[in-house]
């Protein structure tokens, strides 16, 4: 683990297996960290920020993360590398796709630091002068899942350094080490306890930052229950809590829209990394005149995508990030099938070693069927038939998650409307996934609080001071 600017082992004797999802062979061990490791980190946390960090400038702060992402940057072959052999993603695509605009979030952060905005100071009360300073937190424990480990590091380590916090980072238990390769980049970048790293599960790791007293902020991105138990558990210390959990995005496609286009994004859009991904175009809702062409196109473009080694350069799609995931997407599938679903194309693991499952398209017995309101983070889309503009937005209103949507449509006046009131923190027009580090990012209902990205994620990892002075 890496605490205090120094590899150290943990205070336990235990260790994790660290398994490459294609081949289902061991790549590496980690130390399953204890409650005592993250006592230590947090402490190197602290004596970080009141030391070096809180008192280091905007400019400081900026000209070491643009320095960070130019090191990823230049390790970006090596990293998605690493990346594509932990999770098993594809990795043409994880090079291409991925680690350009996490070396970008770094750059965006890094401009951010320097151009916090406020309100004027002014004499609001007359023989007074109030203004306000704009203040880090302290130390934030972040922990984040294992879709996109390196991405989602940098989703949060670039607001919270840049607004001058220091972090213990917890990556998920699966896939820990890009977060390790870049705690080694960041050793000669930024100052010692800066950046702590520990691995380990859950529980004592991640929950033994919520619990901990010094820690102030408490960043997650996970499962919809894991942002529940958090939140209680930081409810004991009353610390901020910022959560990025589940989805189940509805891809709402009316009769007038770009066929073609839409069967193209939805093969990115819901396949992208084997479709573990929190905004995954899942839930498709087609018109009544496009919804039988429409099924007519997506099932052989789904069928031909090419499933195979994650190292090949025209592979489309590569295994799921574990067995444990396997096996529940196999179980999704399994109880929508004996609930009367129709399985159109695939359907099935696929049966080699590692942790493998066919790209899948399914018609649902009904509205309400568990695979079209619960996330099933796998590459399986369903496919429903609306009657008119309401039941449509009923529909893809009618789930706990608020994450993201997309709208198909030629009618400009119809996707505003639909933009307007589909209850989602992102809404897409004739596309659906692209994200933009300017743009935040976030859920509405259950999928979470607290946005990432942009200038409004900067704001959520600090905390604002009025300053009142009289002028006698
Ligand atoms: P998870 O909730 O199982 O784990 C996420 C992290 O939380 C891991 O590091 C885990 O060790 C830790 N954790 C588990 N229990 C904890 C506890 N009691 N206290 C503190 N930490 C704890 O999620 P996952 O399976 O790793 O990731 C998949 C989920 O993440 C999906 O639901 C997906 O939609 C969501 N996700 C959301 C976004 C977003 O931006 N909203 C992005 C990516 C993934």
């Amino acid at each position: 683990m890496f605490i205090g600017g120094e590899w150290t082992p943990s205070n336990g004797d235990q260790t994790q297996e660290i398994i490459n999802p294609a081949t289902g062979k061991v790549i590496a061990h980690v130390p399953k960290g204890t409650e005592q490791d993250v006592d230590r980190a947090v402490a190197a946390a602290r004596k970080a920020y009141h030391e070096t960090w809180f008192d280091s400038t905007p400019r400081d702060r900026s000209e070491r993360l643009l320095k960070l992402a130019s090191a990823i940057e230049e390790h970006g072959d090596e990293l998605a590398r690493l990346e594509s052999e932990n999770v098993g993603k594809p990795l043409a695509p994880t090079r291409s796709e991925e680690i350009p605009p996490i070396v970008d979030c770094f750059r965006f952060f890094a401009g951010a630091a320097r151009a916090l905005e406020g309100r004027a100071a002014g004499e609001y009360m007359t023989g007074f002068t109030s203004f306000l300073r704009r203040e880090s937190l302290g130390v934030v424990g972040s922990i984040a899942p294992w879709n996109y480990p390196l991405m989602m590091a940098a989703w949060k380590l670039g607001p919270a350094l840049a607004a001058g916090n220091t972090v213990v980072l917890k990556p998920s238990e699966w896939t820990p080490l890009t977060a390790l390769r870049l705690a080694e980049l960041a050793a000669d970048i930024l100052p010692p306890g800066v950046l702590n790293v520990i691995t380990g599960d859950g529980e004592p790791v991640g929950a033994g930052l919520v619990r901990h007293p010094g820690v102030s902020m408490v960043s997650l991105t996970g499962d919809v229950a894991t942002g529940k138990e958090v939140a209680r558990a930081a409810a004991s210390t009353l610390k901020r809590v910022h959560l990025e959990l589940g989805g189940k995005a509805p891809v709402i496609v009316f009769d007038d829209a770009d066929l073609d286009k839409v069967v193209e994004w939805i093969k990115i859009g819901g396949f992208f990394n084997a479709g573990q991904d929190c905004t995954a175009a899942t839930r498709i809702i087609a018109g009544p005149k496009i919804h039988e062409k429409l099924l007519g196109d997506l099932v052989p473009a789904i069928s031909s995508l090419k499933v195979g080694d994650p190292m090949s350069d025209d592979t489309e799609m590569g295994p799921l990030v574990s067995e444990e995931q396997a096996v529940r997407v196999t179980g999704f599938v399994d109880r929508a099938r004996k609930a009367g679903a129709e399985v159109l194309t695939g359907g099935a693991r696929i049966k080699k070693a590692g942790s493998w499952y066919s790209p899948t398209v399914v018609v649902p017995h009904g509205p309400d069927d568990e695979i079209v309101m619960k996330e099933v983070f796998g590459p399986v889309v369903t496919v429903q038939r609306f009657g008119d503009e309401e039941q449509a937005l009923k529909w893809a209103n009618g789930v706990d998650y608020g994450l993201a949507a997309s709208v198909w449509t030629r009618d400009v006046g119809r996707a505003l409307r639909m933009a307007r009131r589909l209850q989602f923190g992102t809404v897409w027009i004739n596309t659906h996934i692209p994200l933009v580090n300017e743009m935040p990012h976030g859920g509405y209902k259950q999928s979470g609080y607290g946005k990432d990205m942009s200038i409004y994620s900067l704001e959520e990892y600090t905390q604002i001071k009025h300053v009142m002075a009289s002028l006698d």
